[in-house]
């Protein structure tokens, strides 16, 4: 596997996706050799789940060549060329939505379900917590969120989700009202199960 034309297929499929022509100062991608080095680059001590992560422009991910030893996750080459396009997908969204990332549920949710990860995750039975990631960091915000950004694309469609990225605004509330004014219905959990 070669990380630069998993990197080049991801930047054309993500162009396609967002719909932005992204040819020019393309992020970075940096390989992080482990997780003593992640550390450092993260300024803390991180969990064993954390394998890549995006700081405006860069995009960092551990290398493939140590990934199972200072990792959790098993590796497979599927696996890790979605990690990359995740965390590129990140870019992408901050592009769009002018350096907005909350809500958290559909910063990560747009990341899960672009890059293909919702394919190999369990499917939850109901939705009952996604809501609560709106500011909050939480490990437990990839468990619903691919689906329910899946769900809004399946359901309603590219444009109105890439309509809602695009108006991301400075708080909840706002940013229930936007939503409500996209979709047509509030952001409540019965409205999605
Ligand atoms: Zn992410």
């Amino acid at each position: 596997m070669d990380v630069n034309d998993v990197f080049n297929n991801s930047i054309k499929e993500l162009n396609e996706f967002f719909e932005i022509n992204w040819v020019e100062n393309l992020p970075e991608l940096v390989i992080v050799p482990d997780r003593k080095a992640i550390d450092e680059l993260m300024g803390m001590k991180t969990e064993d789940w954390m394998v890549g992560w995006i700081n405006r422009n860069k995009v960092y991910v551990l290398d493939s060549k140590s990934y199972e030893k200072e990792s959790c996750h098993k590796y497979s080459e599927d696996e890790y060329k979605k990690l990359i396009k995740h965390e590129l997908s990140h870019c992408y969204f901050l592009k769009l939505s002018k350096y907005k990332s909350e809500p958290d549920w559909l910063w990560e949710g747009t990341a899960l379900f672009v890059s293909g990860q919702c394919k190999t995750r369990e499917r939850p039975e109901k939705f009952e917590d996604f809501l609560e990631y709106y500011g909050k960091k939480s490990k437990y915000v990839y468990r619903e969120s691919g689906f329910v950004v899946e769900l809004l694309f399946e359901k309603y469609g590219k444009d109105k989700l890439l309509l809602l990225i695009k108006s991301l605004g400075h708080n909840e509330e706002e940013f229930k009202k936007k939503f409500e004014e996209i979709y047509g219905f509030e952001l409540k959990y019965e409205n999605f199960n």
